[in-house]
């Protein structure tokens, strides 16, 4: 399962794994796109490094919006 944010709806939205239209792996990310259940894909960026970057930025520009959590374990 993975929880999202809906930027449409902008709620919280837990969704299957089998919602996970793709993966692709980035030299500093890892690009989810989750078929939402507002019918819409939305693309998602996590991974460790993404985080330690975004924490950086965290000190001096106002936080972004949430980013899709890891994977919960099976
Ligand atoms: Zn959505």
């Amino acid at each position: 399962m993975l929880l999202i944010t809906c930027p449409v709806t902008r709620s919280d939205e837990l969704v299957a794994d089998r919602r996970i239209r793709s993966v692709v792996n980035h030299p500093t990310h890892i690009a989810l796109h989750v078929e939402c259940p507002c019918g819409a894909v939305h693309v998602y960026r996590t991974g460790r490094r993404w985080d330690a970057v975004r924490g950086q930025r965290a000190a001096s520009a106002a936080a972004p919006a949430r980013a899709a959590r890891e994977l919960a374990p099976a």
